[in-house]
């Protein structure tokens, strides 16, 4: 273990407390609810403070990034892609990365074949994957819009040609103003579950939800998310793209 990039005493401490309180809430509301701790942007040695306590789930935005801090970290890390997917990537992301836990932001068909075929082609294990859905219907967010899109991805998820990709579930991000809205549900988490309920009955699934984050994530969990994303208020504010 020691040859794995290491925290400062003090900064392990902050990180496991901070860890530990939003770990707290999630169990508090549903103790079968999963966190995936979001270190984009922050040092491998902030992801070792947390491993060292048994933590295996964390997600990342940016495959360089990825793959790098695949490369010097421990591989019974679960590694969860969880940035804007683009087509020239697909094949790192598959062939880089072994343990690659789950893609979370599929939104074509197209670069789901190319994630499949790629892992295909170097055999390595299944990867758990959530169509992302544009639920917000907002220009800047990605994910699928369109329900014919979502079914076209589904069928061929489910086929024979696929054998390498798991079909998981569902991930959204929602809107900024329903996030921190007072109303007494998010409606673009339940545009999720809807989606979830109607999918799950016309092909036979049992897909699990991905949605929550810092802001949202105790009412993501109220209305039923399987798993959630945090990063700030585990790991403290990021630089912005221009500081980088
Ligand atoms: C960065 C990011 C998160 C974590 O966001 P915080 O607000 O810092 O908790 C979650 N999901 C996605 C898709 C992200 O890009």
């Amino acid at each position: 273990m020691s040859s794995y990039p290491q925290p400062t005493e003090e900064r392990a401490q902050e990180l496991i407390s901070n860890y530990n309180k939003i770990y707290e809430k999630v169990q508090s509301l549903n103790p079968k609810t999963k966190l995936i701790a979001v270190s984009k942007f922050k040092p491998s040695s902030d992801i070792m403070a947390l491993y060292s306590q048994g933590i295996r789930h964390f997600g990342e935005n940016y495959v360089q990034e990825l793959i790098q801090k695949s490369k010097e970290l421990p591989q019974d890390i679960n590694w969860h892609f969880i940035g804007g997917l683009q087509s020239g990537k697909t094949k790192d992301l598959s062939n880089k990365i072994q343990n690659l836990y789950s893609v979370e932001t599929i939104d074509s068909l197209k670069k789901c074949k190319q994630l499949n075929n790629a892992r295909e082609r170097k055999e390595g294990d299944i990867i758990n994957v959530f169509l992302q859905i544009n639920t917000s219907g907002e220009e800047q967010k990605s994910g699928f819009l369109e329900i014919n899109d979502i079914y076209e991805v589904i069928e061929y998820l489910k086929s024979e040609e696929c054998k390498k990709l798991n079909l998981l579930g569902l991930m959204t991000i929602g809107s900024f103003n329903e996030s921190t809205s007072q109303n007494e549900e998010n409606q673009d988490f339940k545009k999720l579950v809807d989606l979830k309920n109607q999918l799950d009955e016309k092909f036979n699934l049992n897909l699990q939800l991905n949605m929550g984050m810092s802001n949202d994530f105790g009412q993501a969990i109220k209305q039923g998310s399987n798993w959630v994303r945090v990063g700030s208020s585990i790991f403290g504010a990021r630089p912005t793209k221009e500081e980088i």
